[in-house]
């Protein structure tokens, strides 16, 4: 049985509106949502039904209208600004369906960007961020600027940035989407791993069906709803 205390992330009645007027889009209709420790948990849905607007407000990247959302049992709403930065760059990781990556820094420094913001010294952050980029299978690609990597390749230097902090949660829009299969497959496995950390848990939003079997549930998400959660079978 899992208890209250390995909810890590906690939705209810979550509701988001884009715009006003007659450009008003709803793009969440009261979600509801746990994600336990120590799971994947894929969110997976059409495009448009409203992904990347729920991992938003999980995130603390976006305001909610209405409903409750906690995260390690905070709400990010309630903080700072200075103190949602700092909860983001110690106990969450990101990887953006847009990768995010600083055009003018190096693959290790990308991936070093995360503990230079918490004060780690950069002699370490950059021997931390080669070993990630390793693990990926980045090894010699260290020293490329993003614009001299493949697409997949800057996925992976996006995913190794979202793991070097070793974050609690790790949130991966669309990882494989610019990932060939077997490397896609083999990005999985490095998440899977990665979820299996003791008091870890892992939201990855895709439509890949090719990947649901690396998930310990799947949310399926439709026209701003979670419509069913579906446990994973057993293999
Ligand atoms: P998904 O990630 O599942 O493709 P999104 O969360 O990006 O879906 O979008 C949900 C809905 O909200 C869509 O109809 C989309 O067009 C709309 N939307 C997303 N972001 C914005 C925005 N910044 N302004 C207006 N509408 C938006
Ligand atoms: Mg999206």
């Amino acid at each position: 049985m899992k208890s209250s205390q390995d909810v890590l992330i906690k939705c209810s009645g979550v509701t988001k509106e884009y715009g006003v007027g007659e450009a008003k889009v709803t793009a969440l209709r009261g979600v509801n949502l746990d994600v336990y420790r120590g799971e994947l948990l894929i969110l997976a849905g059409p495009s448009g039904c409203g992904k990347t607007t729920l991992i938003s407000i999980i995130g603390g990247i976006l305001k909610r209208d209405a409903g409750t959302c906690t995260i390690l049992g905070k709400d990010l709403e309630n903080m700072t600004t200075a103190e949602r930065a700092h909860f983001r760059g110690t106990s969450i990781g990101f990887v953006f369906q847009t990768f995010n990556l600083l055009p003018s820094l190096t693959a290790a420094e990308n991936v070093a960007v995360p503990l230079l913001i918490s004060g780690e010294e950069r002699k370490f952050a950059l021997q931390r961020a080669r070993v990630i980029l390793d693990q990926v299978g980045l090894s010699g690609r260290e020293d490329a600027l993003p614009s001299q990597l493949s697409g997949g390749q800057q996925q992976r230097v996006a995913i190794a940035r979202a793991l070097v902090h070793e974050p609690k949660i790790i949130i991966c829009d669309e990882p494989t989407s610019s990932l060939d299969h077997a490397t896609g497959h083999a990005m999985m496995e490095i998440l899977r791993n990665v979820a299996q950390a003791p008091d870890r848990a892992l939201l990855v939003v895709t439509h890949d069906t090719r990947i649901y079997e690396f998930a310990d549930r799947i949310a399926h998400m439709d026209d701003g709803k979670i419509v069913e959660v579906e446990e994973a079978q057993v293999q």
